[in-house]
């Protein structure tokens, strides 16, 4: 594993490199975070807010870098809005990481429309393990049907992560690849990329 301030020399070289790509920001965001860096965490995380809206996973963070920074009000109004955001894409696991931060904050936690996992959305060839809920989107139906890539993190992608996903991910590893020059035959390259991966589908620690 690489050590925390190469880490996010790397991803603000992405992110400056393509300021437009919410990826870049969020992997910078959520590593100033992880770093104990709470004003520019704030700062990265405020960016992938107004670049994708419906990005919920952002306000979580967002949330938990102002908490961090002592701004609790701010902490507050950005969970608040982004557990009905997560609520509205039926994105089950921030919703409800964010309903018990604001629980912890002694704040309101508002109404939500679903109370349940959403149901399995039918298109053809859903088939999932019992008791699998994707870890990014938390939805039950569609896992991946076999690894997509040789070698351990090829099978935890088909042990937690859902096609849908996965379909999201292709197009931002391309961008990853190209805005950040990776050559995926060098073992150096090959890690960042796993890395950004790991990150867009939150399977760390899994
Ligand atoms: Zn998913």
């Amino acid at each position: 594993m690489m050590s925390v301030d190469p880490r996010i020399q790397q991803f603000k070289q992405m992110a400056e490199a393509d300021p437009n790509n919410e990826l870049g920001h969020f992997s910078l965001g959520k590593a100033l975070l992880e770093a104990g860096q709470f004003a520019e965490a704030m700062v990265s995380l405020d960016r992938v807010i107004q670049l994708k809206p419906t990005m919920s996973k952002a306000y979580q963070l967002f949330g938990e870098a102002a908490a961090g920074a002592e701004q609790k009000d701010k902490a507050v109004e950005v969970v608040t809005k982004g557990v009905a955001v997560a609520d509205k894409q039926g994105d089950v696991m921030p919703r409800d990481s964010m309903i018990k931060l604001l629980r912890d904050w002694g704040a309101a936690v508002p109404e939500i429309a679903q109370d349940t996992a959403p149901k399995a959305v039918s298109s053809g060839n859903g088939s999932s393990k019992e008791g699998f809920s994707c870890a990014r989107c938390g939805r039950p139906d569609q896992q991946l049907e076999k690894p997509p890539f040789k070698g351990a993190l090829g099978v935890t992608l088909a042990d937690n992560i859902c096609q849908g996903c996965w379909q999201e991910w292709i197009p931002m590893g391309t961008k990853v690849i190209n805005e950040l020059g990776l050559s995926l035959s060098s073992p150096t390259g090959q890690e960042a990329y796993d890395q950004y991966m790991v990150e867009f589908l939150q399977i760390d620690g899994k």
